[in-house]
């Protein structure tokens, strides 16, 4: 049989669902404003994408996701998920 353990303080979740929440965090890099000027017309873009391939090659897996996109699931009980919903970046701070 399949339980989920509570991720904020480990206890064991119910499997009929009750007092068992969910929650997603995804993270992920802003765009920018764009705007298209007449200096962009005369990059060198190919350079630009090598220079790009080449600083990537020397970050990790991790490194490279942390700048763009992250996603996390956790399986919360009824009291975490309540210390979650009032301060949900407790954890976050320093
Ligand atoms: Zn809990």
């Amino acid at each position: 049989m399949i339980y989920h353990r509570c991720d904020g303080c480990g206890v064991r979740l119910p499997s009929d669902g009750q007092g068992h929440f969910i929650v997603n965090v995804e993270a992920f890099a802003a765009a920018g404003r764009l705007e298209i000027t007449e200096h962009d017309s005369q990059r060198d873009y190919a350079a630009e994408i090598r220079r790009l391939i080449a600083a990537a090659a020397r970050m990790s897996a991790d490194e490279i996701e942390d700048g763009v996109f992250r996603k996390w699931r956790f399986d919360l009980c009824a009291e975490c998920h309540r210390r979650f919903l009032r301060d949900p970046l407790a954890r976050a701070r320093p």
